[in-house]
């Protein structure tokens, strides 16, 4: 008998799955609406322009393939905080922003995750949003941290919750609520184009959550996926990170390159801390290679090369602002015109205002369970049960269809 004849087959990961499903079926009029990569007007991967000259560029320079430190390219790191913080952040003028490169954004998080448990001396608890990228909740449990939720989404307005926020509720009133909620524990935000609800807080809100998080003394560990993303603006992106930041808090960051320079599959990210000064971003640093090196040792070269010549040369940053921007646009006009065919040229019953409110990669299209398995089985159509649709899997060949099809499943 085998050593792993007890081993139990494991469920398909909910979000690559979808693909899985989408792969196998032979219809010319298949649409993919689950995995979050960008496409092009053709349905195409895309590869920005400012990634290809990058690579040129890097290719005539030659480099080795010599191991990177355990933290990674310095100036990529250097680079990427400066995108996340700005220019003129005060922690990362006072070189007082740890921080390492990271396996793209999960790798951020995990690394996250784990220093938190070893180091966070407050709590081990982390809030999560209801609901959020399905990915968070494993990340966290396997770094040793507990995991619990707060509430974000307000189904019935299919809007953030703004009582939950307003009222002394969400976060603060499910930390308050729960009997055995730790002091000081941990909360994740997501911090633009929030995964899988499109909706993200207003300036004005996020002051507010700024105040609740102060006022009950938790640790804030922002998810920045999709920097560029959600307005077409790095800038305005980072809005809620550095507004915390000015507010006095220290924070946690993630980082991905993956969606707002393509680079999925080359896994360039950062994790950071704001630490108080240099002498103390020292020694988190030390830390943080204590933690990375028996996961992986040190990071991948190329993803971190290509993001640091971008970021790094203006000719590309220009370039590289324009696509992300782009690849916005294009999106926020898929939005447009998915609810000019929900709602007026179909007639589909409900309200479909959210699809262009909400911000980012995703939709949440408020479809249940069994119509996305009606999509599916009849319209070769694949999305996430919770039904969430990547914005970007849409294009003016696919649209049409699409609308048609979500209207005849909610008729
Ligand atoms: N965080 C959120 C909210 C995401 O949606 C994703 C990707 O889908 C990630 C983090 C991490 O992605 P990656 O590891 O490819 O950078």
């Amino acid at each position: 008998v085998s050593t792993w004849s007890n081993v139990p087959a494991g469920p398909p990961d909910p979000i690559l799955g979808v693909t899985e499903a989408f792969k196998a079926d032979k219809d010319p009029r298949k649409i993919n609406l689950g995995v979050g990569a960008y496409r092009d007007g053709d349905g195409k991967p895309y590869v920005l322009n400012s990634v290809k000259k990058a690579e040129d560029f890097l290719r005539a320079s030659n480099p080795d393939k010599e191991y990177l430190p355990i933290t990674g390219l310095p100036e990529f790191t250097k680079n990427a905080t400066k995108l996340a913080y700005g220019a003129d952040s005060t922690p990362l003028n006072a070189n007082a922003i740890a921080a390492t490169q990271s396996i793209s954004g999960t790798g951020a998080l995990r690394i996250g995750g784990a220093f938190l448990a070893r180091f966070y001396p407050h709590s081990k608890v982390i809030y999560l949003p209801v609901p959020s990228w399905g990915n968070h909740t494993p990340i966290f449990r396997d770094s040793g941290l507990e995991v619990r939720g707060y509430r974000y989404f307000d189904k019935k307005t299919v809007g953030l919750d703004f009582e939950a926020f307003f009222r002394g509720r969400g976060i603060a009133y499910y930390i308050v609520v729960d009997q055995n909620a730790p002091e000081r524990s941990i909360v994740l935000l997501h911090a633009c184009a929030h995964n899988p609800t499109g909706v993200d807080p207003t300036p004005a809100q996020w002051k507010e959550i700024s105040n609740i998080v102060k006022e009950k003394k938790l640790f804030p560990f922002f998810d920045m996926a999709y920097q560029g993303f959600a307005s077409g603006s790095t800038d305005r992106d980072a809005l809620a990170v550095r507004l915390f930041v000015s507010e006095g808090h220290q924070v946690a960051l993630s980082q991905s390159f993956a969606k707002n320079m393509g680079l999925y599959g080359e896994r360039a990210g950062a994790f950071s801390l704001t630490t108080a000064d240099a002498e103390e971003k020292a020694r988190v640093e030390s830390q943080l290679k204590i933690v990375i090196r028996p996961m992986y040792s040190n990071p991948p070269l190329h993803g971190a090369r290509i993001a640091n010549t971008i970021l790094s040369r203006p000719e590309l940053y220009g370039e590289w602002e324009a696509e992300v921007k782009g690849m916005a646009d294009r999106i926020i006009s898929m939005r447009e015109r998915l609810y000019n065919e929900l709602a007026n040229t179909h007639k589909t019953p409900g309200e479909w205002g959210h699809i262009k409110s909400q911000i980012g990669m995703f939709s949440f299209t408020g479809l249940t369970a069994a119509q996305t398995k009606a999509l599916a089985e009849r319209a070769y159509i694949y999305m996430t049960a919770d039904g969430r649709i990547s914005m970007a899997g849409l294009n003016g060949k696919n649209i049409d269809y699409f609308a048609e099809s979500v209207s005849r499943a909610v008729k």
